[in-house]
């Protein structure tokens, strides 16, 4: 695996393959990787010629008192899961190196990177677009892969790439979960084995939720009332938001109409966990 630290090398290496015919597939994260990561890494594997990964703790996706400082690092542990994947190529810049002195230009996407995780985390978004835009350019890749956990995510690169003429097909993939349904995060990790329990109730909600829907009941405020009721069972009383909402363009949905997705944000001890679930889909 070649290890990329600069831009140039980024560039250089991302030309090199687009010279010799070959499709990259690219996937971005915020390392202390798990099997989560490794899914997407191995769908670009599948339908690639080449995989290239970041790991980048992005500096300006994380509000003031977030957890920037403290966010899990493991490069030795992360490169040598990503040599086992047989990607081809990680990209592992500083800060610096992203964000030059004097940089004067955000990417930021409308209503819809307000809404959700959007309003509990002011900018986190416009960090988010600003960055992968970054690496897009300087990649160029055929396709992006994203994980679903981050739905609003997967939505708003995909309207800035859309919005913006980006030539790339962005790939969302479905949530890796542990066996008892909670979805897989690098914040985890900062949960107490009495919290990692409480956690398993956002599963719950969601299932909840798609139990009833399947029943027939359609009523957003019902719907979203029987997850916070899982939730609260489970003595998770910090709830960030319980949505029901469309899912191409995330507004919400007093009724359950085409397609809806019901998202969740909890606060779990010191972690703010995320998940969601389509309703219609199976
Ligand atoms: P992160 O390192 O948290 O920025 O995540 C990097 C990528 O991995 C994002 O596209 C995430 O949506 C994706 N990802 C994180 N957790 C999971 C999971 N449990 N299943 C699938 N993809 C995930």
């Amino acid at each position: 695996m070649e290890i990329l630290n600069r831009g140039d090398a980024l560039q250089a290496w991302t030309a090199q393959m687009r010279a010799e015919g070959l499709r990259v597939g690219f996937v971005p994260t915020m390392g202390a990787l798990h099997e989560g990561h490794l899914t997407l890494i191995r769908k670009a594997r599948q339908a690639c010629d080449r995989v290239l990964a970041s790991i980048f703790v992005n500096p300006t996706q994380f509000g003031p008192g977030e957890d920037y400082d403290r966010y899990p690092r493991d490069e030795a542990r992360d490169r040598a899961l990503l040599e086992g994947e047989g990607c081809d190529a990680l990209f592992l810049p500083t800060v610096e190196e992203i964000y030059p002195t004097g940089r004067q230009t955000v990417v930021r996407v409308g209503a819809m990177s307000r809404v959700l995780c959007g309003a509990s985390r002011p900018g986190h978004f416009e960090g988010v677009t600003t960055v992968v835009a970054i690496l897009l350019n300087r990649t160029q890749p055929q396709r992006l892969y994203l994980g679903l956990k981050d739905y609003q995510q997967v939505c708003v690169i995909s309207r800035m790439v859309q919005d913006l003429g980006m030539p790339v097909e962005v790939v969302g993939v479905e949530t890796v979960r542990e066996a008892d349904g909670l979805a897989l995060s690098s914040r985890n990790r900062y949960l107490t084995s009495e919290q990692r329990q409480q956690a398993t109730a956002l599963n719950r909600a969601l299932e909840a939720v798609r139990a009833r829907y399947r029943q027939g009941e359609r009523g957003g405020e019902t719907l979203s009332s029987l997850a916070r009721a899982v939730l609260m069972e489970s003595g998770l009383d910090r709830i960030d938001y319980v949505a029901l909402c469309q899912s191409d363009t995330l507004l919400p949905l007093p009724q359950a109409g085409e397609d809806p997705i019901m998202l969740l944000a909890v606060h779990v001890g010191g972690a703010r966990l995320i998940d969601n679930r389509f309703l219609a889909r199976d």
